[in-house]
């Protein structure tokens, strides 16, 4: 007997109801299939289709080079692989986003009309999304009950399983590819250097998790917030691509937690899978959460289109350190440590009047941890028209946020060296500076280092005005 397992945002082994399924009917095929023709406008962004080639080739490797690889529809790809094969049983780990749900259900219900098991599992979320609603069925808006009164009152997350013994695989179809044949791989070398930072894959990621327990989670609650102390996990593509469980996070932490005396950390990490997992209750809830303000009070929002001040955004060249700090992160490593993501967030909706959908589309682009339902959710609760946003009247400054969680300026001084000679008083807003402390850390703003291209105290008074455009709406 021959079953198909269909990767998607699952590739790994260990942990994989779907695969571990499979594995006991018999003979496996495992397949990938890049559908951009299905996602459409969602279709992965740069720095995913770097990390997506680097993580199937480790997937193929732990699969001893038994990865069937495909570019193009899903829908007949799988169809001619039914045939070719005679598979019995079609496998796949469930995934949210709108475009694959409504693929998934139309292959679901065509392989079952013709006699073929299929088999979608649970392995990208904690808890089903439909499994958690309020009292009179709707979903939460606010993520405090969500997580109290939802999450931790249903049963508990299942325990990670380890990976199946395959050894039977069923013979390679001709058709399937290298994975190099999928040009993920960009063809300018950024997506090389920035792949320095990561390890893709299901060892990476039992790297990352590793050395999170060894250095960061029992400095998790307090040292989370500042981006140049290595207190995160730095899990999140890995969460994305399913190189990890959410299950082997949440379990193994709670183990980690209980072991090291360190159950308060333990347990502020799982709030924030539990963040996750309010995400794709939203994406679950409002399909269109990436393109729909789901506050439609915000839809009169008098957004500005700027393309200049866009582009000096997404280049970091604001001339406001943090921010900038933070978008080189980005550009440099696919990653930004997210306090830092909800400042440079704030900046653009909130300082230059760009609509969050523009932040969010260079985000998708560059981050290797682009997730629909995490971005969309994270950007409408910064602009303020998400579930339990924050007040759009709350605008961060991010010089002051500099000064608060980079007191030491290393972060800034890492991804902004133009600045390093600053003394830390200043490095947070050189606009400030004396202009013979610039000239000493051989600083001159407009020449080295750009002016501020917006006044912090005057586009923050704008915001609030035009903030009154939308209050006029309630
Ligand atoms: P840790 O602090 O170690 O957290 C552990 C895990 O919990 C993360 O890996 C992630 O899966 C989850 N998590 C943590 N914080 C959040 C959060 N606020 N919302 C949802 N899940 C969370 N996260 C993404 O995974 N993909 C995105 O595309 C994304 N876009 C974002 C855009 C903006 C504007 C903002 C403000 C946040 C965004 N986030 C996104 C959430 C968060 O910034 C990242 O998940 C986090 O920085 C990842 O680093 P980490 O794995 O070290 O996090």
């Amino acid at each position: 007997k021959v079953s198909i397992h269909w990767f998607r945002q699952d590739l790994r082994l260990s942990d994989n109801p779907a695969l571990s399924h499979a594995v006991k009917q018999g003979a496996v095929l495992p397949v990938y299939i890049l559908d951009d023709e299905a996602a459409g406008d969602w279709k992965m962004g740069g720095a995913s289709r770097v990390w997506l080639h680097h993580s199937l080739a480790a997937l193929k490797e732990s699969l001893g080079g038994h990865l069937a690889v495909f570019k193009g529809s899903a829908e007949h790809i799988l169809t001619d692989l039914v045939a070719e094969t005679g598979a019995e049983t079609l496998t796949w780990t469930r995934c949210y986003e709108p475009w694959r749900r409504e693929r998934d259900e139309r292959i679901k219900s065509r392989f079952q009309d013709m006699g073929l098991d299929v088999l979608s599992g649970n392995g990208s979320l904690l808890w089903e999304p439909w499994t958690i609603r309020k009292g009179d069925g709707g979903p939460y808006r606010v993520f405090t009950p969500f997580y109290k009164k939802g999450c931790l009152a249903a049963p508990p997350p299942r325990e990670p399983q380890p990976a199946p013994d395959i050894s039977d695989f069923a013979p390679m179809p001709s058709s399937s590819l290298e994975v190099g044949a999928l040009e993920l791989l960009p063809t300018l070398p950024w997506g090389e250097e920035m792949m320095q930072h990561w390890t893709p894959g299901e060892k990476g990621a039992d790297q990352a998790l590793d050395r999170f327990f060894e250095v960061g989670l029992s400095d998790y609650s307090e040292g989370r917030d500042f981006p140049a102390r290595p207190a995160t996990s730095g899990l999140s593509p890995y969460l994305h691509f399913g190189e990890m469980s959410p299950n082997q996070a949440w379990c193994f932490s709670g183990r980690a937690g209980d072991f090291m005396g360190c159950e308060k950390d333990a347990e502020h990490f799982r709030r924030e899978l539990a963040w996750r997992e309010f995400s794709y209750s939203q994406l679950y809830f409002h399909p269109d959460l990436p393109t729909v303000n789901l506050n439609r009070k915000y839809d009169v929002f008098p957004w500005q289109e700027d393309t200049s001040l866009l582009r000096q955004w997404q280049k970091g060249e604001t001339g406001i350190p943090l921010v900038d700090a933070g978008m080189r992160q980005l550009w440099q490593t696919g990653h930004m440590h997210n306090r830092v993501r909800m400042v440079v967030a704030s900046f653009l909706v909130k300082n230059l009047l760009i609509d969050w959908r523009q932040g969010q589309a260079w985000f998708w682009d560059t981050l290797v941890d682009a997730d629909l339902a995490n971005n969309a959710a994270a950007w409408q609760w910064v602009a303020g028209s998400g579930a339990d946003a924050a007040p759009y009247f709350r605008i961060f400054n991010p010089a002051t946020q500099g000064e608060r969680f980079d007191p030491d300026g290393d972060y800034i001084r890492q991804y902004v060296p133009e600045l390093s000679s600053l003394p830390d008083k200043w490095l947070s807003k050189p606009w400030e500076a004396p202009e013979a402390v610039l000239r000493q850390a051989g600083v001159s703003l407009g020449k080295n280092y750009p002016h501020p291209i917006v006044d912090l105290k005057a586009s923050r008074q704008r915001a609030l005005t035009a903030y009154e455009q939308v209050k006029a709406h309630e």
